[in-house]
């Protein structure tokens, strides 16, 4: 490990090996798009709720109740303030998470057993660092639990999954040598339209939890309704692990590379694969104030 050697996290390796160009504008300008899908507004706030960081964790299993009451109201004001567009994604937020409650899931991650966002710095030789949060460490010390909302699932349903999420996990794996297991937790947004000339927000938020808890195995993979726990198991031994430090290392020394040479190639063919690029209008236009800002760096 040198002194200049990038910091390395999950998104930070896959924006530059999706395009070099990319991770200049999110790590070496912090910028990010103001203007973000619907489907990663949801998957933040599935995500910021779930995780409920400002409770005490010994307190966490009594306040539960009143934590969700809290988001139930706030998110009723939001809806009442919001244009329908607002109100559509929120809509399907509350509904995840009121579904998750219903069909008795969120208590087997909201607990007292698990410590949310983990945050872990691996300083170790032979490797760069290496930077991330893991979103439900379990207190044994044995697993986590790593969430995914996502507007298609299915993918999550068949082997081949398990090669496309592989190098994030084994960061965590990496940060923690005592893992054995990791839960991977995918959640479907609901697909359901908004029809605003038949139906009032509220009605649609009832049809999506409606379908959502009629439906719980299409949105949660897995879900037992015994259990009633999600997910799909991935064990450390399934993970390669010689091929993820390699990666690291690479991508830390290219990194390296670039910032000494001030150049950061534009990857063309990665600007709509998988899905457009959010800084398409940046390199093609260039960077306005209206459509990017700084981001907070961790
Ligand atoms: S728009 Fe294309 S070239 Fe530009 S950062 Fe994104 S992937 Fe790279």
């Amino acid at each position: 490990m040198t002194n200049n050697e990038p910091i390395i996290s999950y998104p930070a390796m896959r924006d530059f090996l999706r395009c070099e160009k990319l991770y200049y504008y999110t790590n070496i300008l912090w910028l990010e798009r103001i203007e973000r899908s619907d489907a990663l507004k949801i998957e933040k706030y599935v995500d910021s709720v779930l995780s409920q960081k400002e409770v005490d964790i010994t307190e966490k299993k009594n306040k539960m109740n009143d934590i969700l009451k809290e988001l139930e109201e706030g998110l009723d004001q939001l809806l009442t303030k919001q244009e329908d567009e607002e109100a559509v994604w929120l809509s399907k937020a509350k509904a995840i998470i009121e579904g998750m409650n219903t069909l008795e899931i969120t208590k087997h991650i909201v607990n007292q057993d698990f410590e949310s966002q983990k945050e872990f710095m691996i300083r170790q030789d032979g490797l760069p660092q290496i930077h991330g949060f893991i979103d439900f460490h379990h207190v044994s010390d044995r697993f986590f639990l790593k969430l995914k909302t996502a507007k298609k699932i299915d993918d999550y349903k068949q082997d081949k999954f398990k090669f496309q999420i592989e190098d994030q996990c084994g960061m965590y794996f990496l940060s923690n040598p005592a893992y054995e297991f990791c839960v991977i937790l995918p959640i479907k947004i609901p697909e359901l339209e908004y029809n605003e000339n038949k139906e009032t927000i509220e009605q649609y938020y009832n049809r999506c939890l409606t379908d959502i808890t009629n439906r719980p195995r299409h949105y949660f993979v897995n879900y037992n309704y015994e259990t009633k726990k999600f997910g799909i198991k991935l064990y450390r031994q399934e993970i390669n692990e010689n091929e993820l430090i390699k990666l690291c290392k690479w991508t830390a020394q290219s990194i390296q590379r670039c910032a000494k040479e001030n150049y950061w190639p534009m990857r063309k063919g990665s600007c709509f694969s998988p899905i457009k690029c959010d800084f398409y209008e940046a390199c093609s236009i260039g960077i306005s104030e209206d459509r990017y800002k700084k981001r907070e760096k961790l």
